[in-house]
């Protein structure tokens, strides 16, 4: 009999039947607070009933309207609709269906624009699987090892991770800076880098937020150099940070590019770049596309889920729910001295784990994560070591639900640590 490939890795056993707004539920109902929402992408809660209902409506009248052959309505929408969200002046949009794909789109283009072979990415960076962009991450070996040859032309940047430094935030990025300084000096000329892609807080690589000033940093080197600056908004995006971008968090800073997936549709496979469209219009044209890409019933989730976030004050729920969060996690972290650090953005929050002697204490992340599934909450670790657990609820979570997600948080980390 045919079994799931070994390769497949699942953070819990728990298989699930059904899902409504925080909670998933088992075959045999037992309920689940989910605070992985699914890597960040049920942003609206599971099964939002105007997404689900968006959904059935498209699926009965057009579901694939391939958009390399013919456009759909939706399409069309929502790309009008997106400028409600996007910086002025990004004012092209381009659809895929991952965000790894879209990494990869926003790289040709890049390339093509520029007429340059490489880029710059930040240590701890996590793009994506596909070979372009696991190239470009390195939050860890495993998205990396075995695999290679990689793609050429990647030069890797330090990130301001003031903890993981040692520093205070504006050392950090006065770091970070010289670094990228002397990555241009030393490794990929100016003249020969097309793009420096960022996430405004790193995600996969351990939920660390850009400190004030490194955006603006790297914008001021993009603009003397005529790099791009490329913003990786796949996690950060819609609405998690309480702002509805992250990189909104450096006031006046903007990206030349923008790539977002994950809440963008909330659960359905659609991912998008934007950029002005004089800088699209340097790529070549037909070099991009895809079968599947701007799915007809994807972008009517799409729609939904814009709605649902402003009717619903969802960003805005996001900074309140996330500073009651952050609260608690760091209640239970001065408790707790293997919590050696609590941080994040609105509702992209994680609490990392050392040993004594200061080492990454993975084991311990690990344990605490099982524990809080035992105890009904489900949570995914990160960071490059592995010992930083992180919650990403979804944006519709209430102040009752975090409650008890911290009761169960609390309890699950005493019981790792006895
Ligand atoms: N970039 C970032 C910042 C991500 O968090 C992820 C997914 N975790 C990706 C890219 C890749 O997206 P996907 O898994 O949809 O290919």
């Amino acid at each position: 009999m045919p079994q799931l490939s070994p390769m497949l890795q699942q953070a819990t056993p728990v298989i699930a039947a059904r899902g409504e707004g925080a909670y998933l539920y088992d075959a045999d109902d037992r309920r689940y607070l989910d605070f992985t929402s699914g890597v960040g992408v049920t942003n609206t809660g599971h099964c939002h009933p105007r997404v689900v209902e968006a959904v059935r409506r498209q699926a009965g009248r057009l579901i694939h309207g391939q958009y390399t052959t013919v456009l759909h309505d939706q399409l069309l929408t929502l790309t009008e609709r997106l400028g409600e969200v996007l910086p002025d002046g990004l004012d092209a949009l381009f659809y895929m269906n991952s965000g790894s794909e879209a990494v990869e789109a926003a790289l040709r283009l890049a390339r093509q624009a520029t007429g340059r072979q490489n880029v710059i990415v930040f240590d701890g960076s996590f793009h994506g699987r596909t070979m372009g962009a696991a190239a470009m991450s390195t939050a860890g070996i495993r998205f990396r090892a075995g695999i290679g040859p990689l793609m050429p032309g990647v030069a890797v940047a330090p990130f301001p991770d003031a903890f993981a430094l040692g520093l205070g935030e504006d050392e950090a990025v006065t770091h970070a800076l010289r670094g990228l300084d002397r990555v241009l000096a030393t490794t990929s000329s100016p003249a020969e880098t097309a793009a420096m892609f960022v996430e405004p807080v790193l995600g996969e690589g351990g939920y660390v937020p850009a400190p004030p000033g490194f955006l603006a940093g790297l914008r001021e080197r993009a603009d003397r150099h005529g790099i791009l600056l490329v913003a990786d908004e796949i996690q950060t995006g819609f609405g998690r940070t309480g702002r509805f971008w992250a990189h909104q968090h450096s006031t006046g800073v903007a990206p030349d590019v923008l790539i977002t997936a994950k809440g963008l549709a909330s659960g359905f496979p659609l991912s998008a770049i934007a950029a002005p469209v004089e800088l699209m219009g340097r790529a070549w044209p037909g070099s991009q596309g895809g079968t599947y890409g701007g799915n007809a019933v994807a972008c009517a989730a799409a729609l939904a889920t814009l709605d649902v976030i402003r009717d619903e004050g969802l960003v805005e729920n996001a900074a309140r729910q996330g500073r009651h969060l952050a609260d608690g996690l760091r209640k239970t972290a001065a408790d707790v001295p293997a919590i050696a650090d609590v941080r994040g953005l609105g509702l992209m929050l994680a609490s990392e784990f050392l040993r004594p002697d200061g080492s990454p204490d993975a084991e311990l992340a690990r344990s605490v994560q099982r524990y809080a599934t035992e105890r009904g909450l489900l949570l995914l670790t990160c960071g490059v070591h592995g010992n930083v657990v992180r919650m990403i609820p979804p944006l519709v979570v209430t102040a009752e639900q975090i409650d008890e997600a911290l009761e169960s948080w609390s309890a699950a980390v005493t019981e790792a640590v006895r």
